[in-house]
């Protein structure tokens, strides 16, 4: 190319730059008039950016808007600087002034992002998993020479930090030292955001995308918030300095963040798909059907799976006038021997609930089942990142948590926080937040020693605090204990089940099959759904988000007549407390739910008869005091039965009495004997004395000798 035509080439290009800011002026001055009036009386420390709707861009001039998605750097700065050229009617400069695109239709998914992309506008939208705290940045560091005094510029970009090679005044290497005031900063947050997960087929992993972003939009969002980001997509390199790869990762410099609307749902429901779930919900089989199309293949559990049912639907929220509220989601807790179906239930639901998340206790993430602030290589060297867990991800759906035993420490303070309130606070290095919990948990747990004792307190043989065990609206045991009846139909189911898979991947595997599709059919019906897991899933969305049932008098009267009763069991001096008000919330919730699944205003009178079954069926498991049979709050709120305490205060005073009789503490053997005469029973009195001394309430001065402290 020779100069001449190099000279044309640049004025070409001058001249299309100069029309494209011209163009941008005029797009300000017919859609945005008054927002950049606004933004003027609010700059700099009010506001420093204009919002631009993508689709006002488009209605201005298409092309525009197109290259705005293809060439989003150059089209932003041209943006940016129309903005700054623009006649403002007061007397500011909008010199740092951003403008920032949103609206872009059609976002893409996040699993969906491809090398293509690089450099373009997108539009991603999901949950915010990790958030850093937002730290400032230097963008033009002034590096001071310390020889000569001369400032050296170094416009800060990419990743590294630059350093100059020499200084401009006096050509030496230095020594620099940089001169913060003379230097530029600028605020800077690193998100991570996730794939929500409804928008997932049951159990496919959450893919993420992160994003950087940078000033006034920094620090407004916190883990759990679902959010739609607009932004360019970047490549980095990946390896390190010594070793580079030839793979590359992809992240997003931000341009806007929106906070999604609390209602947002991605599920489509069809007018075909309603009319469908309204003709459903009128069956009068309809809680049988419901309860057929959880985890066919598990044989039993009708009641279990009724109450996971009813979670799935979930009691209304309540919010009071005086902006307290009560929680619809409903918790349930499944404590049960080893190989009963526990796991596959979980597994059940998470594939059926339109919004769910699931993992095990042990946790997969740093963040456990609430959330945690961590200093990983997340952010930038020693940045703090404040990180989602399980139940902040699964806001307004189902946590399903296997193996909730297993949860981790840090886990146990905040769930009662978490269960209850449904938030999380955390503050710790300087990062307070409160992440939003809004879900139901669905948790299964082994007994402590593997296996359940059926004469023990439940309390005593899970590993979960009391007050934490009491946040569960329902309570199932499961137990596996040899029935021969039961067995042989178990067994069958089993059989039945496998078989039919069986035949099934026969005939799509092979291309020679004997057996017909009507042979195949005929035995997969048995153990097919009775609702389809698609249909279902928008069943339960459809009632989630149109359904606010309000209890009839009647339902009112059942509930409260079932409450009183069995307080009134508790009423005599000496008589254990058989229920607290927990459970009639728990009642509450069940018949809301109830009326849900027939998609009624009202909670009637049979919905409150549902719900009184099922809380009967999990109160005899769980809350019956196993030496008496009597119902016992106590089990379930403290973890020990009144039985037991009574028997624990016996022993006390035993010992006490004893060892004023002995120099070297009461004997062991003595004290037994003792507790034998007062019709104890040896075994259970050598537990009690055993529980006292890891108690710290008893001690032993000597072998076998204890005193009291
Ligand atoms: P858990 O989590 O309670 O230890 P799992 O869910 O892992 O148990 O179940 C172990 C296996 O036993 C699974 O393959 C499950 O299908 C089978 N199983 C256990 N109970 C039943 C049941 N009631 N009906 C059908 N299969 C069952
Ligand atoms: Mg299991």
């Amino acid at each position: 190319m020779s100069k001449r035509e190099q000279i044309w080439m640049h004025q070409m290009a001058r001249a299309e730059d100069t029309e494209l800011i011209d163009s941008f002026e005029e797009f300000y001055r017919s859609y945005y008039r008054n927002e950049i009036g606004e933004l003027a009386q609010r700059y700099p420390s009010e506001g420093k950016s204009l919002y631009v709707d993508w689709q006002d861009l488009y209605r201005f001039d298409p092309d525009m808007a197109d290259d705005f998605r293809n060439k989003p750097q150059q089209l932003r700065e041209y943006a940016e600087e129309a903005l700054r050229l623009y006649d403002l009617p007061v007397d500011v400069s909008l010199g740092q002034a951003h403008v920032r695109l949103y609206g872009l239709p059609d976002p893409t998914d996040i699993r969906e992002i491809r090398a293509d992309h690089r450099g373009m506008l997108i539009a991603v939208q999901g949950i915010v998993r990790k958030a850093t705290d937002v730290r400032p940045k230097i963008t033009t560091a002034a590096f001071e020479c310390q020889r000569c005094g001369t400032l050296t510029r170094i416009p800060q970009e990419g990743g590294e930090f630059q350093e100059p090679h020499e200084c401009q005044g006096c050509e030496r290497q230095g020594p620099f030292h940089i001169n913060y005031d003379q230097s530029e900063f600028i605020d800077a947050q690193k998100l991570r955001i996730q794939e929500s997960p409804e928008g997932l087929r049951g159990g496919e992993t959450p893919q993420n995308i992160d994003v950087n972003i940078e000033d006034d939009i920094t620090g407004e969002v916190t883990p759990g918030d679902h959010v739609r980001a607009t932004g360019v997509l970047k490549l980095e390199q990946q390896g390190n300095d010594r070793e580079k790869s030839a793979m590359f990762d992809v992240y997003m410099e931000g341009l806007s963040i929106e906070i999604e609307d609390e209602e947002f749902e991605e599920m489509d429901i069809t007018e075909a798909d309603k009319k469908e779930i309204v003709e459903l919900s009128n069956e009068p089989e309809i809680y049988e059907k419901i309860e057929g199309a959880i985890a066919p293949s598990i044989y039993g559990y009708e009641v279990e799976k009724r109450a996971m049912a009813f979670q799935l639907f979930a009691g209304v929220t309540k919010h009071l006038p005086d902006e307290s509220r009560t929680r619809g989601d409903i918790h349930v807790l499944l404590i049960g021997d080893p190989g009963t179906g526990k796991s596959q239930l979980l597994q059940y639901i998470d594939n059926i609930a339109p919004r769910s998340v699931f993992t095990s206790g042990k946790g997969a993430s740093s963040a456990g089942l609430t959330a945690a602030a961590v200093r990983d290589d997340f952010g930038e060297g020693q940045q703090w990142t404040l990180e989602a867990g399980a139940l902040v991800l699964a806001d307004r759906g189902i946590a399903a948590v296997d193996e909730l035993d297993k949860m981790r420490s840090e886990d146990q303070s905040a769930m009662h926080q978490a269960l209850e309130q449904q938030s999380i606070s955390i503050s710790k290095a300087g990062i307070n937040a409160t992440l939003k919990s809004r879900c139901a948990l669905l948790g299964a747990a082994n007994p402590t020693y593997g296996r359940f004792d059926q004469y023990e307190p439940i309390g005593e043989q899970i590993d979960l605090e009391p007050p934490l065990i009491s946040r569960f609206d329902l309570i199932f045991t499961v137990t596996d204990q040899p029935d021969e009846s039961r067995d042989a139909e178990l067994a069958e189911h089993i059989l039945q089940t496998n078989y039919a898979g069986e035949l099934n991947t026969h005939r799509t595997e092979t291309t020679t099959s004997n057996y017909t599709r009507e042979e195949v059919e005929s035995v997969t019906d048995e153990v097919a759904p009775t609702i389809e897991p698609g249909l279902l899933r928008k069943y339960v969305a459809y009632a989630k988000r149109n359904c606010y049932p309000t209890m009839t008098e009647d339902a009112k009267a059942a509930i409260q007549d079932f409450y009183v009763n069995l307080r009134s069991q508790g009423a005599g001096d000496d008589a254990p407390v058989p229920v607290t008000a927990r459970k009639l919330e728990a009642l509450v919730r069940l018949a809301e739910a109830s009326a849900r699944v027939r998609l009624s205003d009202t909670v009637d009178e049979a919905d409150a008869r549902r719900a009184i079954d099922i809380a009967e069926y999990c109160l005899k498991d769980i809350g019956m005091d196993p030496e008496t049979g009597e119902l016992d709050a106590d089990v379930v709120e403290t973890g020990t039965s009144k039985s037991q305490r009574d028997r624990i205060k016996s022993i006390k005073s035993l010992i006490s009495q004893i060892e004023e009789e002995y120099d070297e503490g009461a004997p062991v053997d003595v004290v037994i004997e003792r507790a034998e005469e007062e019709a104890m029973d040896a075994s259970k009195a050598e537990h009690e004395i055993d529980k006292l001394k890891q108690k710290g309430e008893v001690y032993e001065p000597q072998t076998d000798h204890l005193r009291t402290t």
